[in-house]
């Protein structure tokens, strides 16, 4: 029998086959639905942001000059307060008379030329017309200058930055409406089972039947990792309807087929011949990993790439975020995720030689550490504790025992999600 091939072999071939197949296809759209979604081109800012100096406070617009001369003359500076501006009021005005004088200006107001302080409402006396100041003023206080946010030409986002709402904040704030974004992967998505239920029609069971936990887990997944699953279906252990699905699957023109069962060594696990009847390299089948080890990953001949994950639910989840993800990071030229490391709360024993995926709660010590508990209830048919568990814990190869204190990668739920610089 064939040597199962190491994790990181697999990702070498994932390595490969994503510098074949980059991900480069764009489209434009309106700048609400870019969210999560990964910009194709750097954007810069076309316009000054302020775009005009305007006032950070309410209060009174003055010549800081004015203000101080008279103030030391006297002690302190009286100015007939001579106009008003608003926020939204034009910013084509200047102060007609060069006389010392004031204006009542309010947040986010344009300053009215000629004026070059703003002294908030709270440190001024009002009486009337008139508006008395104490205390020497300093020029450009409380103005926030035009380009001082965003200048002309400056970098709103760069290309392959994934959209996220602060995004979206600054390339709303330059008056960004579209964007151009790397379209998401489109994605066939299949189960296989004559055990799984029709849940269309009811939630009850019959006899032998499973709820299919994949199909609907996957979907959701594949939407955090910027994919469209554009095609999915269910099919029975039957061959011919396999094959069918596969036939529809390239009418669509979908980049990626995952599917989930039917890898493992059982009678009815027939993706493995199918796909070799049909053309298909077999990148690799069967790797050495805890849980999913049938895992198989393959190329049709049309270069559909196409990611057959085991049935159990744990493993299928461990495929798609330990293989699927980090091929589609690289089509898409994004960066590899950063390893974090947290100590392990519990001593853990492993099987040596796999590299294993477990489900685990990321969580801070007292001193503002990060600690991992390896959850009860690692079996990958188990659900409930991957529902607890809020991210992965990766446990290397070579370990059979693993201390409690020592430290372990971590990978969270969604990619990228606790990524730093
Ligand atoms: P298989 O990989 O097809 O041998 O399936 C392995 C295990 O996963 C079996 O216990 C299946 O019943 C279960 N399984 C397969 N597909 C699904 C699914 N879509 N949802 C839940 N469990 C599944
Ligand atoms: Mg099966």
């Amino acid at each position: 029998m064939k040597p199962l091939i190491s994790y990181q072999q697999t990702l070498e071939i994932l390595t490969k086959v994503a510098h074949n197949h980059k991900w480069d296809k764009q489209q434009t759209v309106a700048l609400p639905l870019a969210l999560n979604h990964m910009s194709a081109v750097p954007v810069k800012a076309t316009i000054q942001v302020p775009s005009f100096d305007n006032s950070a406070m309410d209060g009174f617009a003055v010549v800081a000059e004015d203000v101080n001369q008279l103030i030391q003359q006297h002690g302190t500076a009286k100015l007939q307060i001579t106009g008003r501006i608003q926020a939204g009021d034009s910013d084509e005005v200047r102060i007609e008379n060069s006389e010392a004088q004031a204006w009542e200006i309010m947040t986010g107001a344009p300053v009215p030329q000629g004026f070059d302080a703003v002294v908030p409402v709270e440190a001024v006396h009002t009486e009337g017309d008139y508006v008395t100041f104490e205390k020497a003023v300093k020029l450009n206080q409380n103005i926030r200058k035009a380009g001082t946010d965003y200048d002309f030409g400056q970098a709103v986002v760069g290309a392959n930055q994934v959209i996220q709402a602060q995004h979206i904040m600054a390339l709303a704030t330059v008056g960004v409406k579209n964007i151009d974004i790397k379209q998401p992967v489109p994605v066939a998505l299949f189960s296989t089972g004559n055990e799984l239920s029709d849940d269309t029609a009811t939630a009850d069971l019959a006899a032998g039947k499973i709820h299919n936990s994949n199909q609907p887990y996957l979907r959701a997944y594949l939407s955090q990792i910027d994919c469209d699953v554009t095609f999915e279906a269910n099919c029975q252990d039957d061959e011919a309807a396999f094959e069918l699905l596969l036939n529809q699957a390239a009418e669509k023109q979908v980049k990626i087929i995952v599917s989930t069962g039917a890898v493992s060594m059982g009678r009815y696990d027939f993706i493995p011949s199918i796909l070799k009847k049909r053309g298909a390299t077999i990148h690799f089948h069967k790797a050495k990993v805890r849980p999913g080890k049938p895992i198989l990953f393959a190329e049709l001949p049309d270069g559909t790439l196409y990611f057959g994950l085991p049935g159990n639910p744990i493993a299928a989840a461990s495929g798609a975020r330990f293989f699927l993800t980090p091929l589609l990071r690289m089509m898409k030229n994004m960066p590899h995720e950063p390893t974090i490391l947290a100590k392990t709360l519990c001593d853990i024993d492993k099987k040596q030689g796999f590299r294993t995926f477990a489900k685990a709660q990321l969580s801070l010590s007292k001193t503002g550490q990060l600690q991992a508990n390896m959850l009860t209830g690692q079996g990958s048919f188990q659900t409930h504790s991957f529902a607890e568990s809020n991210c992965w814990l990766v446990l290397p190869e070579e370990a059979e025992h693993i201390a409690a204190g020592e430290y372990l990668a971590v990978l969270p739920m969604i990619p990228g999600s606790l990524s730093v610089s």
